[in-house]
């Protein structure tokens, strides 16, 4: 990536990062439906955390082949590397407590750090399943944090994901057409 473009993604991480810090975080104590319970959500996770979050004694292979055959836990499926976890409360969830008992551990899965704001490509992609994004307050945020100007585009897929992006960069692509 060139190293403007480079820098403009940095200010946008370390501007998504901030807001998930101030924002959201402290929202997850009183939120209606916690993205943990894995109702809306659906969680990625490798074997290493697989077989930690959910305490599986059994080798990885047989896991595997027990998945396959329908035979595994119904809440959890694979494919390619990752398995991913829908439906029951995450393991890891304190529900009483309302948070996470692997927070800021490293079994704490990536893509637990980034929902619901993180940066895709050149921009910053908010999913709106969490009840603390509010997309109006989060553009604001951005742009005078990193001064610059985006614009929301949805996801032609998933119409929860908006992802805001840098004016530069459309202008940037259409002059390049
Ligand atoms: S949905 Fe949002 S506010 Fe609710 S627990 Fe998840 S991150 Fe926190
Ligand atoms: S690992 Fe923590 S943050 Fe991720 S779903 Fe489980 S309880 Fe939630």
């Amino acid at each position: 990536m060139a190293p403007r473009r480079q820098r403009r993604v940095d200010a946008l991480a370390a501007a998504a990062a901030e807001w998930q810090e101030r924002v959201i975080v402290p929202h997850c104590a009183a939120c209606r439906e916690p993205c943990c319970r894995l109702n809306t959500v659906v969680l990625d996770l490798d074997w290493p955390r697989v077989k930690a979050l959910y305490r599986i004694e059994t080798p990885k292979r047989a896991f595997d082949a027990a998945l396959a055959a329908g035979d595994g836990p119904s809440h959890l499926r694979k494919q390619g590397d990752l398995y991913y976890a829908h439906v029951l409360p995450c393991p890891a969830y304190d529900e009483a407590a309302h948070r996470c008992t692997v927070y800021g551990s490293a079994l704490k899965p990536p893509s637990c750090t980034d929902f619901p704001v993180y940066v895709d490509g050149e921009g910053v992609t908010a999913d709106r399943r969490c009840e603390a994004v509010d997309l109006t307050a989060l553009q604001a945020h951005l742009e005078r944090a990193t001064g610059m100007r985006l614009r929301q585009e949805p996801d032609d897929d998933f119409p929860e994901l908006v992802t805001l992006v840098p004016l530069q960069s459309r202008d940037r692509e259409r002059s390049s057409e």
